[in-house]
């Protein structure tokens, strides 16, 4: 098949969480499994910058259509293996910066401008460029108005640019909501703009917009499927999603096990598997010494790696920060993002920088750390689309003590409540819940066969991207 996939981010040209791994390792596969993957990004300054993208070839001069103005651009285009070709649209004005969507502080004030362009600019290379896409698949808010838009381009010249789109929900959470004016930039009928349409309280919602358009929509794992037809986890678009529930799937995230293998993980200070777990012991040593702490600890190290917010439940992790130093154990959290989360955490290091560490930093070496070093991964989300990190964890043979939301449910099975089959430990999204799982973390870190038990079955399981990869081929050639 002909596959196009368009994101704002990919792994290793421009990340800012899971999409990008998500992305990157699905382009991956399918390019391994013959497929010819064309990806579009924004031609942000990191991925031009990138050495793959050093000898890229300028490929198309566009004009995108922006209200009543021109805005021009270019297209350039590498290829970093057989079967795969990234195509970046490029407009100094909008992507030369360092942040993919803020500075750190706050959002950039252009974003819908931004991410319009992109997706028309996609419509363009795809109208001129002779790709003769099967399918289109598009990520998140960033990418959702590009179903619309495709169809709209279609229709005015006459042309089949996509035989179906794609929608991917990523995070419900981020839909890309702007002034009503804006929707003026889209250049699509006015009747779009309508309750059927991108309008959503008298503001223009883009996610609304690829959830109605596209041919199908699908979320990154079973449970958020289900969840996000509800008020509580459907952040306000729980009725539009209910609109297309017969089509929706959920389909889970896989591990890049080039990137994420502590067998060939090239990050670490030693490497190792199931069967000699040596290699784990010198990353435990090399984590309590970049962490500060002494060496010779031999209690339960909990290790955290996320963006600092709400959905995290780094609050849950700070309402139990005297679990953590009533026992003698260690927690090292690498996070940045919430100021006022951020702050806490870091008085609570300063206070017991012989127990708590944290690294406020984005930091790919030291998560990779943390993964391996530690010996249980802390990840109470208050929702969690798919997640990552305690798939991560268990390929380490790090215990993910996690909440029962989202992907976490699909991914995590509770060793107390499956004493035969668990591979980590489960709580409800709260603190009092967190509570007594990290009490019985400590259960289990004391029973060493059990704790070696549920280890083994962990590091046995199988998320690799060959399994998502051939869901999601077969659901594209399901639409086709
Ligand atoms: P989300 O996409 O919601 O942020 P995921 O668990 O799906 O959560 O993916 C998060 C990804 O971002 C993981 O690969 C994780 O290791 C990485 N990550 C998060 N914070 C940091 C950080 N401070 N430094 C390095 N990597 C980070």
């Amino acid at each position: 098949m002909k596959i196009v996939q368009v994101a704002s981010e990919m792994f290793p040209y421009m990340k800012t969480g899971g999409l990008a791994d998500a992305v990157g390792a699905l382009a991956n596969a399918l390019a391994d499994n013959g497929h010819e993957i064309s990806v579009f990004l924004p031609g942000y300054r990191a991925a031009l910058e990138h050495k793959d993208a050093l000898g890229a070839e300028r490929r198309l001069r566009i004009k995108v259509e922006l209200a009543d103005q021109f805005v021009s651009g270019e297209v350039r285009v590498f290829s970093p293996r057989r079967n795969l070709k990234i195509y970046l649209i490029c407009r100094e004005e909008f992507f030369d910066r360092r942040g993919a969507y803020g500075n750190g502080e706050r959002d950039f004030e252009d974003n819908a401008d931004r991410f319009i362009y992109f997706c028309k600019g996609v419509v363009e290379m795809l109208r001129l460029g002779d790709i003769g896409a099967d399918v289109v698949h598009c990520h998140d808010w960033q990418a959702a108005l590009l179903p619309v838009v495709l169809r709209e381009a279609e229709r005015r010249h006459r042309v089949t640019l996509a035989l179906k789109t794609i929608f991917t929900i990523h995070n419900i959470a981020f839909q890309g909501v702007f002034p009503a004016k804006v929707f003026a930039r889209t250049n699509l009928p006015d009747e779009l703009y309508h309750i059927d349409g991108l309008e959503y309280y008298s503001q223009i919602n883009l996610m609304k917009g690829g959830i109605l358009f596209a041919d199908r929509v699908t979320t990154v794992s079973p449970q958020y499927a289900k969840e996000i037809q509800t008020p509580e986890f459907g952040c306000g678009l729980d009725g539009v999603v209910q609109t297309r529930a017969e089509d929706i799937v959920g389909l889970l995230n896989g591990v890049d096990n080039s990137v994420w293998n502590p067998a060939v993980d090239a990050l670490l200070p030693a490497r190792y598997s199931s069967v000699n777990l040596s290699g784990k012991q010198i990353c435990r040593l090399e984590l309590l010494k970049r962490a500060g702490f002494a060496a010779d600890f031999k209690g339960p190290i909990f290790g955290m790696v996320c963006r600092l917010t709400e959905q995290k439940g780094v609050d849950f992790v700070l309402a139990n920060s005297d679990f953590f130093l009533a026992h003698d154990v260690r927690l090292v959290v690498l996070g940045s993002g919430d100021k006022r989360m951020e702050t806490e955490l870091r008085e609570l290091a300063a206070n017991s920088p012989q127990k708590i560490h944290l690294s406020a930093k984005l930091d790919e070496p030291m998560s990779h750390l943390i993964e391996a070093g530690s010996d249980f991964f802390v990840m109470p989300s208050v929702f969690e689309p798919c997640g990552l990190n305690q798939m991560y964890s268990q390929v380490y043979g790090t215990i993910p003590i996690v909440s029962r939301v989202g992907g976490l449910v699909d991914t995590v099975s509770d060793t107390d409540a499956n004493p035969t089959t668990g591979t980590g430990l489960m709580c409800e999204p709260n603190a009092a819940s967190l509570r007594d799982a990290l009490q019985r973390a400590l259960l289990l870190f004391a029973d060493k066969p059990r704790f070696a038990a549920v280890q083994q079955r962990a590091m046995a399981k199988d998320f690799s991207w060959k399994i998502a990869a051939g869901a999601y081929e077969r659901m594209y050639q399901d639409a086709l």
